[in-house]
């Protein structure tokens, strides 16, 4: 008989869940004792090549997984998956600088400091089955057709704790959605890291396959990672919606909305980390191309949300905005954390809520952009790599030495696929996502 294997893992800089197997029996030992992890791993990029590293050949760390963190998930065919999340430390306990579930949580301890308020988050993902295109985009067909995988997704899903919100054929050839209900900010990045896995094993278990790729095609639309924060007192009490603050926020909430705006063309190297990121980042694409905030725009890269109920208590726990420049690329402890930190220090700075904009921007000239204020997200991956370089407010939120680190990551990244051309380029992302 086959002896159950578990995997204790991570999520890492290429958005990567990597670790490694033991006998699931021994996972409450491995628990307390740790599982053996290698600096120089952090620079394994998405396609398999190894970054630049300080580390070299030398350095032995350990990953850490937490019993609180597991998940497994049954499968239509073949074993479960079963994955137990962790933390990195150096042997003696002392933290890891490229330890990207430390930096989320580091992350949510700033803001619930300057603020008092804790952030619940709930991430809604788009992937491609390309054994389901055909059909119209929310069409019954569409959904029929890929019913058989969906209801198996849904069964492993539910089988290892998670309960999406709701599962749809979206919009794009062969597109999916699906939607995770809003929980603790480390939770609700933990079940976003355990569900891109879930999708892509019962793909396989069924001999089809599921991709998140930011973009698998220039002339489609492509798939979004739209991260929904939300705000809470200590008493469990909703702490974004105020009906007489701007946009109907909060004071915290529009100072959080600054700095994420703010901070939105920096960190977008944090949250959209790929080539085909930024083939997906363009206007008219109903993704993000500007740094800013809008009621219910689409194209906004932070988008107030709509509440089911116009009640003033459930508007209030229903009240959220998305953040929609971020893609399935950005490992979601990485992302989060870039948000919550750019929240943070709108909070810190006690910025103004920011003047929501209205209309197509990108039929607005420059000036125009410039005269309110707004700035356009980066065009290309190098290009979002130059602007958080040349932000040391961004490098100052994590550990010395992680955001040069990470540079090197990308730019290595970008350079295994720079000379090739742009057909291959997705096609090579969506495989590795
Ligand atoms: N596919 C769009 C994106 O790339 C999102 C469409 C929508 O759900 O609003 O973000
Ligand atoms: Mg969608």
């Amino acid at each position: 008989m086959p002896l159950p294997i578990h995997m204790a893992g991570l999520s890492d800089l290429a958005g990567q869940l990597r670790g490694k197997g033991f006998a699931a029996a021994d996972l409450e030992a491995r628990c307390r004792s740790g599982v053996g992890w290698t600096p120089t791993n952090a620079q394994i990029t998405c396609f398999d090549g190894i970054a630049p590293s300080p580390y070299g050949s030398t350095g032995d760390m350990l990953l850490r997984p937490d019993p609180k963190r597991s998940f497994t998930a049954p499968m239509p065919a073949g074993p479960d998956l079963r994955l137990t999340l962790g933390h990195v430390t150096a042997r003696d306990g002392s933290p890891w600088m490229a330890c990207l579930s430390q930096h989320l949580s580091a992350a949510l301890a700033r803001f619930e400091a300057a603020s008092g308020l804790s952030v619940m988050a709930s991430f809604e993902h788009e992937f491609i089955l390309p054994d389901h295109a055909g059909d119209s985009g929310f069409s019954l067909a569409g959904f029929h057709r890929a019913q058989g995988a969906l209801e198996d997704m849904l069964w492993a899903l539910h089988g290892a704790g998670l309960r999406p919100d709701s599962l749809l054929r979206e919009y794009g050839p062969g597109q999916f959605e699906v939607t995770l209900p809003p929980q603790p900010a480390l939770r609700a990045a933990d079940e976003a890291i355990a569900l891109r896995e879930i999708i892509r094993a019962v793909a396989r278990a069924r001999g089809e396959t599921a991709s998140f790729t930011p973009c698998p095609d220039p002339e489609t639309v492509g798939n979004g990672v739209h991260i929904h924060l939300s705000f809470w007192d200590a008493e469990g009490h909703p702490a974004t919606f105020d009906p007489e603050g701007p946009c109907e926020l909060s004071r915290i909430a529009g100072q959080a909305a600054a700095g994420i705006v703010a901070h939105m063309p920096a960190i977008c190297a944090l949250t959209a980390p790929s080539v085909p990121s930024y083939t997906r980042l363009q206007p008219h694409r109903w993704s993000a191309s500007f740094a800013n905030l809008a009621v219910q725009d689409r194209e906004a890269g932070l988008r107030i949300c709509p509440t089911s109920s116009d009640a003033p208590d459930k508007r209030a726990r229903q009240f959220n905005y998305e953040y929609r420049a971020a893609d399935a690329a950005a490992s979601p402890w990485l992302a989060l954390s870039a948000l919550v930190h750019a929240a943070a220090a709108g909070v810190e700075a006690g910025l103004p809520c920011p003047e929501p904009t209205e209309g197509d921007l990108s039929e607005m000239s420059p000036e125009a952009l410039a005269e309110l204020g707004i700035r356009p997200l980066p065009r290309s991956l190098p290009e979002a790599l130059d602007l958080l370089e040349t932000a040391p407010e961004v490098a100052g939120w994590y550990p010395e030495g992680f955001i040069a680190l990470y540079l090197d990551h990308k730019r290595f990244e970008a350079g295994e696929v720079a000379d090739l051309p742009e057909a291959e380029i997705l096609k090579r992302y969506a495989a590795a996502y």
